[in-house]
């Protein structure tokens, strides 16, 4: 049952369980699945969206922020995000939410001999507060480096929290970076550096030695920071990420880097439970949109390749990925969100 604690910019929900039954545990960094009930242009609807933990675990409940989520600028007669929408003017205390226990490959390691390094891009802040709040609790030795990139004060959440544990905590360093300060943001008081995120910031503000980078923003900059953080030499399996939403982080080398033209040569996707077979004429940008446009039920998340909701049997045929797929898919099973036919392909939905 949320509480909800409102912002201007995102808005806090704490979580408990309505059984009183213990939640199941979670890793920091890690995220919950939503099953939302909405009504959209008088239809009510169903739509998955996973949203971090936004806190350490705490056997009490969970905590999320959710960032209000508008038309896109250049598009103002598209209606608002559906969920966030949700979250932010529907829903109410005491309402009863359907939630898949905490999920996700993004989570702190916890070898407290290596340094963190947290790197956060507007409301990519959510994963590190949890990661942030369990370092500084669990192992208050260990050098933590946040480094909170946002245009200006307006988009901070936790300012107060994060203000209070670099004050408290001497191995946490706290960097806000904002792009566009406002003419009130003070430099040295609000933020610490002016500008983007980038590895230049990094290297001028980092000690020398090993540090674990988690990064988590949105795609623009995780698409140039996380290859940059590599090509200065940290090696891959120190760099950890998270993309809420559609980003090429990190290409396969053999993965195409535009969709399949299919509108010149259509392919044939057959849908062997729902017993159709449409042709994938290219409108689509994936298979689940391609799926849902034809009204056949799939199960959907975050629309990104992290929370495998979409994983469906591929009886046959090859299915290509626009972009790196954060979930171990199952043999002889496909991610619709991020998939499209390589060939004529049998799908199990
Ligand atoms: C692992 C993970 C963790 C996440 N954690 C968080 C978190 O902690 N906090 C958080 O705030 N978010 C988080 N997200 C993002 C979140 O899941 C949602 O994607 C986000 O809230 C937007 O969802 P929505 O339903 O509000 O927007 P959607 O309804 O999906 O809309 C997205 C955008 O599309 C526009 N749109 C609407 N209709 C159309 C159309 N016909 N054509 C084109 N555009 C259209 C909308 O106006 C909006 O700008 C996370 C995502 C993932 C994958």
């Amino acid at each position: 049952m949320p509480q909800i604690h409102p912002h201007s910019y995102a808005k806090t929900l704490y979580l408990e369980p309505v059984d009183g039954i213990a939640l199941p545990p979670f890793k920091p960094g890690q995220f919950l699945t939503f099953q939302l009930a909405i009504e959209n242009q008088g239809q009510a609807r169903t739509i998955v969206r996973c949203y971090s933990l936004s806190d350490r675990p705490a056997p009490e409940g969970y905590r999320v922020t959710i960032k209000r989520v508008p038309a896109p600028a250049d598009q103002p007669h598209l209606p608002p995000g559906a969920s966030s929408t949700h979250f932010h003017d529907r829903l109410h205390e005491g309402d009863i939410l359907r939630i898949k226990a905490p999920s996700g490959h993004f989570h702190i390691d916890d070898d407290a001999k290596v340094a963190v390094v947290l790197i956060a891009g507007g409301i990519g802040i959510t994963p590190m507060m949890s990661m942030l709040r369990w370092c500084l609790d669990e192992q208050p030795e260990r050098t933590v480096h946040l480094y909170y990139g946002l245009r200006h004060s307006g988009e901070v959440a936790f300012k107060s929290s994060l203000e209070a544990m670099s004050l408290r905590h001497p191995q946490f360093h706290l960097n806000v970076v904002y792009s566009r300060p406002d003419a009130n943001d003070v430099k040295g008081r609000d933020y610490q550096h002016a500008g983007h995120i980038s590895v230049d910031l990094l290297r001028q503000s980092l000690p020398h030695g090993r540090h674990l980078f988690y990064v988590c923003g949105p795609a623009v900059m995780m698409e140039s920071l996380v290859p940059g953080i590599a090509a200065w030499g940290v090696p891959e399996h120190d760099i950890h990420y998270e993309a809420f939403g559609p980003a090429t982080v990190r290409l396969a080398p053999d993965a195409p880097t535009k969709p399949v033209d299919a509108g010149l040569n259509p392919l044939e996707v057959r849908f062997q439970r729902s017993g159709r077979t449409v042709m994938w004429d290219g409108q689509d940008a994936n298979l689940l949109e391609f799926a849902e446009r034809q009204g056949i039920s799939v199960e959907s998340g975050c629309r990104s390749g992290s929370c495998g909701s979409c994983e469906t049997r591929l009886i046959s045929g090859t299915v290509r990925y626009l972009q790196s797929v954060d979930h171990d898919i199952r043999p002889g099973h496909c991610l619709l969100c991020v998939g499209q036919p390589a060939s004529f392909i049998t799908l199990g939905a």
